[in-house]
């Protein structure tokens, strides 16, 4: 039965700890949050004008990597939006536009200088450099952002880390340990500490499976065992601010789900 216990969650971050599945169906769910999950980025991008020393590729290159914050049941990815058309259409499309000239001092362009036409597609953050005017120096353009998927470009990744380990399982063997504190000292993440003569476990899951306490130990065979459970995963997941973290990974079951769904229909069907 598999089983979720989450560790720490904000709206852009998300560790939990997975329990009865395997490696291959974390690691499916993991690449599926890196690929698959769609996310809006600017994908067109008409220079009306752009003095800046910013060449207009660079410019162009630079605001595709802008996170947006994504509405994903009201836009719908290109090749499937019912407009069929190239340019798109409301349904498929979001305009952001730019128009800044710096006067008489060096000023900075930002991601909140851009104006969105749907409020609710904007940057993730207001304060995104993109580029600095010097005095009479101008920049104006029209962005088109669209849905689009990691596998495509990495701008429409959902999030900027999406990883798993195995949980660890830290063991220390009393009869064997005279508490030096050797592995205390060597733990980077402070795994281990020494309370009433004895060497204890604490932050578990900060584990990083390094090993270096149970090398660190003097004793032969050392008294520090570092395991890890098969069938259990911690998971990270940083959302790059475009979805909510939760909704990242129900999407990416979804769409797990659906591949498993079209398989299982085209098996059938060549039966
Ligand atoms: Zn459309």
């Amino acid at each position: 039965m598999v089983e979720i216990q989450i560790l720490d969650k904000t709206d852009d971050f998300m560790r939990f700890i997975v329990r009865g599945v395997n490696a291959p169906f974390v690691n499916a769910l993991r690449r599926i949050m890196l690929t698959e999950v769609p996310s809006m980025a600017i994908d067109e991008i008409v220079i009306l004008e752009n003095s800046s020393i910013l060449n207009d590729e660079v410019l162009a290159h630079r605001m595709g990597f802008i996170p947006l914050k994504t509405d994903l049941d009201s836009y719908s990815l290109p090749e499937e939006c019912k407009c069929e058309s190239e340019f798109g259409c409301n349904l498929c499309r979001a305009n952001l536009t730019l128009e800044v000239e710096a006067d008489d001092k060096t000023i900075t362009v930002y991601s909140g200088d851009m104006k969105p036409e749907n409020p609710s597609i904007v940057p993730v953050s207001d304060k995104i450099p993109i580029a600095k005017l010097a005095p009479e120096q101008r920049m104006k353009f029209e962005a088109y952002a669209r849905l689009g998927k990691g596998k495509k470009h990495a701008k429409w990744q959902p999030v900027s880390m999406s990883t798993y380990m195995y949980l660890p399982d830290i063991t220390v063997d009393v009869k064997n340990c005279d508490a030096c504190g050797k592995c205390v000292k060597i733990c980077p993440e402070e795994c281990l500490v020494v309370s009433d003569g004895a060497v204890k476990v604490q932050n578990e899951f900060e584990c990083t499976l390094c090993m270096d306490c149970v090398d660190a130990c003097p004793k032969d065979p050392s008294a520090v065992d570092v395991s890890w459970d098969k069938s259990a995963f911690i998971f990270k997941i940083e959302s790059t601010g475009a979805l909510p973290v939760e909704r990242i990974v129900i999407e990416a079951i979804k769409i797990l789900d659906s591949k498993v769904k079209e398989f299982s229909d085209q098996m059938k069907k060549g039966k």
